[in-house]
């Protein structure tokens, strides 16, 4: 059985749409996939249609960004992967409301500085094509940037203008960290700690801080994820051991906008159990187990 627990449709910041994500999945052989766009779970439904009749499921998810205390005086971005929750549970959906909101004002913030500098992106243009009530995010501007031959890949516009250090990055306004572990908690789901030592996107949190986490409801880690290398998830899956966490394993695809392949990574079925065993808030999308 081979499962990929974290990719993002076009509600968020991948290219193919919930439908074409599920399509995607079976053409690379896939039984199991989660769908986790960023603050958002609107293409649930879209995704549960689409598996109907086919060997394919779907677990429902989010990914949450959230700040966290880095155990030395700082603040750092920690992504939560969040599964099976209740996705109308209140505290919930004014959080990722806020947070689309948010998102939004941000996006069309860095295209308007840009456009002042004399870069050919149009904000109108650049928040008329994201779907009503999408969070947006960098990818989308890296997009217009590649377009207008500002850059030559989505990777090259991060480097160039929208990295956390480049010159048009804007910074959000996170959830805290447990308190998004607890309203996941709240709504009947559970969490996972998104590619926690991938220390080539920013400041990391330490295995203390994960510790921390565990004790205030933690349920995993995702270990084996493409910006993770091998010593890093040996610490990882030794960590995960030894706090009692479920360790995961996922290619965070988000279409053409990464080079990463949908089931480049996978989870073993035993840690989905684990996971699906803690859940009470939804059901996973597809034919019975
Ligand atoms: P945002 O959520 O708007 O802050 O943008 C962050 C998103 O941009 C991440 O979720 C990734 O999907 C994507 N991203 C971050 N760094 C890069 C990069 N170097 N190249 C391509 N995509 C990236
Ligand atoms: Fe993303
Ligand atoms: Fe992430
Ligand atoms: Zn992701």
């Amino acid at each position: 059985m081979r499962i990929d627990l974290h990719t993002h449709s076009t509600e968020s910041d991948g290219t193919d749409t919930p439908a074409e994500l599920v399509a995607c999945a079976l053409a690379a052989g896939l039984d199991v996939i989660a769908l986790t766009d960023h603050d958002t779970t609107a293409g649930w439904d879209e995704a549960a249609d689409a598996v109907a009749g086919t060997r394919l499921r779907v677990v429902p998810g989010a990914e949450l960004s959230c700040t966290c205390p880095d155990g030395n005086g700082r603040a750092v971005t920690v992504h939560l992967l969040a599964y099976l929750f209740d996705p109308a549970s209140h505290a919930l959906v004014v959080e990722q409301a806020r947070l689309r909101a948010q998102r939004r004002d941000r996006l069309r913030q860095m295209a308007v500085r840009m456009a002042d500098d004399g870069f050919p992106v149009d904000p109108d243009e650049l928040m008329a094509g994201l779907p009503p009530d999408s969070p947006g995010g960098r990818p989308h501007l890296a997009r217009a940037l590649v377009r207008a031959d500002m850059a030559g890949s989505v990777d090259e516009a991060f480097a160039r203008y929208l990295g956390s250090g480049g010159r048009y990055y804007l910074p959000r306004t996170d959830t805290p960290v447990l308190r998004a572990i607890e309203m996941i908690r709240e709504a009947g789901g559970a969490t996972v700690l998104a590619h926690p030592f991938a220390r080539a996107r920013g400041p990391v949190i330490n295995a203390e801080m994960v510790g921390e986490l565990a004790a205030h409801g933690l349920t995993g880690v995702e270990v084996d994820h493409p910006d993770q290398d091998e010593p890093t998830r040996a610490q990882l899956r030794g960590l995960a051991a030894e706090l009692d966490l479920v360790p995961t394993g996922s290619s965070d695809y988000h279409g053409t906008n990464k080079t990463i392949r949908i089931g480049q990574e996978t989870t073993a079925p035993e840690s989905l159990e684990r996971l699906a065993a803690k859940c009470t808030g939804s059901r996973i999308f597809g034919r019975s187990f």
